[in-house]
């Protein structure tokens, strides 16, 4: 017998699998020892009423084998002869366009200018020890990317189901827990994903990819409007039927080579503002409405979005990549610049829940900066990281100030707790914010505490500056074939060529501009 059923129960019978076994025995009057597989295929938490329900969707086998869960296979054919295809960056975008290219039968090379995920760790210690930041490995270069030291969110505004399915299924099939098929809301963890990236890697080497470790790319070998290959810092030149631009947000250099080389690029809208914090606990019982979330209920997360008019111009403020029991990384990619971002472990269980609260840029804001071209809001998210680093100090250490005291414009005589490792500095955060995010933030922030009691209070602080919230670039490419508008067999992918916001869309986007390349270039 197999049986399809939809249920609402309390966390305690959804989260735990031998009381949900027990539950659905009474109700399909099987005996609690039977031979039953029970499958859980979907699970959102319901926190809007006095109770804390779960949506559960589940499947029961009685006495029948269970269907596969997961149609991807692991079963990579060996290309070590096949074609060869650049790819630039190993993020998510990289890493998922060499999986699809080896399916496809084409040879990828993945070049990557940081380190393997475990050498990649003792630069982020030194980072948040020493303040000493690494241009070529650090939270945002090196294996897999941005999204390797990160909460792992795997959720997506994509309404490609079958893509994100399959994305999913290949983490699952790379080492990643069955869960993130079912939650609505899945997330790895920072202490899984350098394994889960590093056994992406292996399956790449195992069926003769290349992927090269401290391997900058700083030209294009170009012929007119078309791209042969690619020129590394050591002089080597690397050459493919194809290139896959898929460097990030962060890859300043390779922005200003594009301009340099006359690769078309445009300026694109992003967002910047502060991260927040606040206990856990705080958040966990304004989002499950009673005291202490109890032991089968996951850190609260919330989402917060508010329009607020300065100066005549509406701003949308908005929370960003909340990261519930996580901790606020410093995620600068050079000396000098002070970044934050957000990250948790699997559990999500330190006491701090931190999101970023960020202010859309308006064309308005960057038009000093004109001169700079399609780079002009670059150049305005670089010197505000500067000038945050310089007022804090010069290291890693953050300006920060407490929530009410931004509001009301008071100076914080003392901060409070923080996960932030490199230490804070208290500062009158619209002093180093300009006006035109500060005060939106203001006004964000006290709407907020309208909705959520506390949340803007003196028991919260904000710290600077979030300002890598995506790419204030985009390297525009043809809608249909993902080619770049004016240069041959050159392929943007992922979030710094603006086509991505997250390691689900990123992965996504590789996989599509690798068929994309394939279809195009490896026939003939
Ligand atoms: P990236 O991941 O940025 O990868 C680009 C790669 O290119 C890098 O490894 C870089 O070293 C390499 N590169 C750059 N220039 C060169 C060059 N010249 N030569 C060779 N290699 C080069 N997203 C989520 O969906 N969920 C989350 O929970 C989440 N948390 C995050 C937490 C943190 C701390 C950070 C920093 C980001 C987080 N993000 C999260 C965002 C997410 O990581 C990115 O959206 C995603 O990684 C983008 O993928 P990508 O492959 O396009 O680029």
């Amino acid at each position: 017998m197999r049986k399809h059923i939809s249920l609402v129960l309390e966390p305690e019978i959804a989260f735990d699998q031998e009381n949900f076994k027990n539950h659905l025995s009474k109700l399909l009057q099987f005996p609690a020892d039977a031979d039953a597989i029970v499958r859980p295929l979907k699970r959102s938490i319901d926190a809007r009423g006095r109770q804390v329900k779960v949506n559960i969707e589940a499947e029961v086998f009685l006495d029948e084998t269970p269907t596969p869960r997961i149609e991807f296979q692991k079963n990579y054919q060996n290309v070590s002869k096949a074609k060869q295809a650049i790819i630039v960056g190993a993020g998510p975008a990289g890493l998922f366009a060499a999986l699809r290219m080896i399916e496809l039968g084409v040879k990828p090379i993945l070049l990557e200018r940081g380190k393997d995920v475990r050498a990649r760790r003792r630069d982020l210690a030194a980072i948040n020890k020493e303040h000493i930041v690494n241009p070529e490995s650090n939270y945002c270069f090196g294996e897999g990317g941005a999204g390797t030291y990160s909460d792992g969110k795997l959720y997506t505004r994509s309404k490609k189901r079958g893509d994100i399915r399959r994305v999913l299924e290949i983490f699952v099939a790379h080492g990643a827990t069955e869960e993130i098929l079912i939650d609505a809301h899945p997330h790895i963890g920072t202490n899984k994903l350098p394994q889960l990236v590093a056994e992406l890697r292996e399956s790449i080497l195992n069926a003769g990819g290349e992927v090269h470790f401290d391997t900058k790319v700083v030209d294009f070998i170009m012929q007119q409007k078309e791209i042969k290959g690619v020129i590394l810092e050591d002089g080597r030149e690397i050459s493919g039927i194809g290139v896959i631009l898929a460097t990030g947000h962060s890859a300043r250099d390779i922005f200003e080579l594009c301009q340099k080389r006359d690769v078309l690029i445009e300026s694109k809208p992003y967002a910047m503002g502060v991260r927040i914090e606040h206990q856990q606990s705080l958040i966990d019982s304004l989002q499950y409405n009673s005291k202490e979330r109890g032991k089968y209920l996951p850190a609260a997360s919330y989402s917060l979005v508010a329009q607020t008019f300065h100066k005549g111009i509406q701003r949308g403020v908005f929370s960003f990549c909340m990261c519930p029991g996580g901790f606020i990384v410093p995620s600068a990619t050079a000396p000098g610049e002070l970044v934050v971002n957000g990250m948790s472990p699997s559990r999500r269980d330190s006491r701090f829940a931190n999101s970023g609260m960020v202010v859309a840029i308006n064309e308005i804001d960057v038009l000093p900066y004109k001169q700079f071209g399609a780079l002009a809001g670059l150049q305005l998210q670089k010197e505000l990281e500067q000038k945050a680093c310089k007022m804090a100090g010069g290291g890693q250490t953050a300006p920060a100030q407490l929530v009410d005291d931004f509001i009301k414009q008071r100076t914080s005589k003392n901060l409070i707790d923080t996960s932030y490792q490199p230490g804070l500095v208290s500062m009158d955060m619209l002093e180093v914010l300009p006006d035109f995010i500060g005060k939106p933030l203001q006004d964000g922030l006290q709407q907020f505490g309208k909705k959520m009691r506390n949340y803007a209070s003196n028991q919260a602080q904000i710290i600077g500056i979030e300002s890598r919230t995506s790419s204030p670039v985009r390297i525009p490419r043809d809608k249909e074939n993902l080619e770049h508008l004016e240069v041959k067999r050159l392929f943007p992918c992922g979030e710094g060529a603006g086509y991505a916001g997250g390691i689900m869309s990123a992965a996504m986007d590789g996989e599509r501009c690798a068929e994309k390349l394939v279809e195009k270039y490896a026939k003939s």
